[in-house]
């Protein structure tokens, strides 16, 4: 580089090489004052780039914390391949002045590279718990009398990590239900008749901290406990009693969780319609929820199955293959 002298011996250090970011730290000045030499943008600037573009990063989802992981990745990988290229020098008498312009395209690769490593590979090595003694209900015999989709024009989701049978490694538990993704506030139905028997009109969020003991606490028992499960993940809910009618065999109740409303009108006791609105959109029970932000914002729904064996969640024990058809085909 142009810049780049030994120091003289003896000369007073009163200057050193100084550094200029841009907010977003996509560009950095550096001001190299004669003597001193110069190599190359220090790491901590790559870091903060990639933390300051981190909100549009891995934004399909993934849990919080496989994103945290990802973007500690891609942070590292991004610093090999520096990031940072020069834009412009100016040589003064006694500084050399360079602009360095971050290319954020590479970022962008770095990004896919990741997702099709460890978040697509997820999906496809998900596989069935309990693949033994448990009688599952014989899905493929199983009518589920077209249901409504709970929100309006949102189809099944067709990646894995969405759908039941996904692991949910920040609880260490496994999905139970479908997460379809909305924006805050869209409407949320029933999607079929039913009766209230849960609506958190009054759901308290708990604080960040107590959220994050109780996944700690999850995360060295290897489950999520039921109690953390219903009471702080699934955030609002709302649940309706399909009765024993709807499945033949069975009692079947649905779950619509992290709602951010849940209309008045819904309440336990309350005969629900087919199709008729419970409440909208949110992310209670989400981290995010707990930091007052509004992040994530989907709604987790499940149709649990109960019958003398136990408690099955829709799809449980079956392959993507099978286990995505299946979903497609119980609603309209
Ligand atoms: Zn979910």
């Amino acid at each position: 580089m142009s810049c780049s002298q030994s120091p003289h011996l003896g000369e007073p250090d009163r200057h050193s090489i100084s550094y200029f970011p841009s907010t977003n730290y996509d560009s950095v000045n550096v001001h190299i004052p004669k003597g001193y030499s110069f190599t190359s943008i220090p790491n901590k600037f790559t870091k903060n780039l990639i933390l300051a573009q981190s909100n549009l990063l891995f934004t399909e989802s993934v849990d919080d914390t496989l994103r945290k992981q990802l973007i500690d990745l891609l942070i590292n990988r991004a610093i090999t391949k520096k990031i940072y290229t020069l834009n412009k020098a100016i040589q003064l008498d006694n500084i050399c002045k360079l602009e360095f312009i971050a290319d954020l395209n590479t970022i962008k690769n770095i990004e896919s590279e990741l997702v099709s490593i460890y978040v697509n590979r997820l999906s496809e090595s998900i596989h069935p718990l309990f693949q033994n003694k448990i009688p599952y209900p014989n899905w493929k015999n199983i009518s589920f009398n077209k249901l409504l989709l709970p929100c309006e024009n949102l189809p099944v989701p067709k990646r894995a990590k969405l759908l039941p049978n996904a692991p949910r490694e920040y609880r260490k538990g496994v999905h139970r239900g479908i997460d379809f993704f909305a924006d805050w506030g869209t409407p949320v139905r029933a999607v079929a008749e039913g009766t209230v028997i849960r609506a958190d009109h009054n759901f308290k969020e708990v604080s960040s901290a107590l959220r994050s003991e109780l996944l700690q606490k999850a995360s060295q028992i290897h489950r999520t406990p039921s109690d953390v499960f219903e009471h702080v993940l699934l955030g609002k809910s709302v649940i309706l009693d399909h009765g024993l009618k709807f499945i033949p065999g069975y009692r079947v109740i649905t779950i619509y969780a992290h709602l951010s409303h849940i209309n008045k009108n819904v309440k336990p006791g309350v005969k629900i319609k087919k199709g008729e609105q419970l409440g909208k959109t949110g992310n209670t029970g989400m981290q995010a929820s707990t930091l007052g932000k509004r992040d994530g914002s989907h709604l987790h729904w499940e149709m649990i199955l109960q019958n003398k064996d136990g408690e099955f969640y829709t799809g449980q024990g079956l392959k993507y293959k099978e286990l995505y058809p299946l979903l497609q085909s119980m609603f309209k």
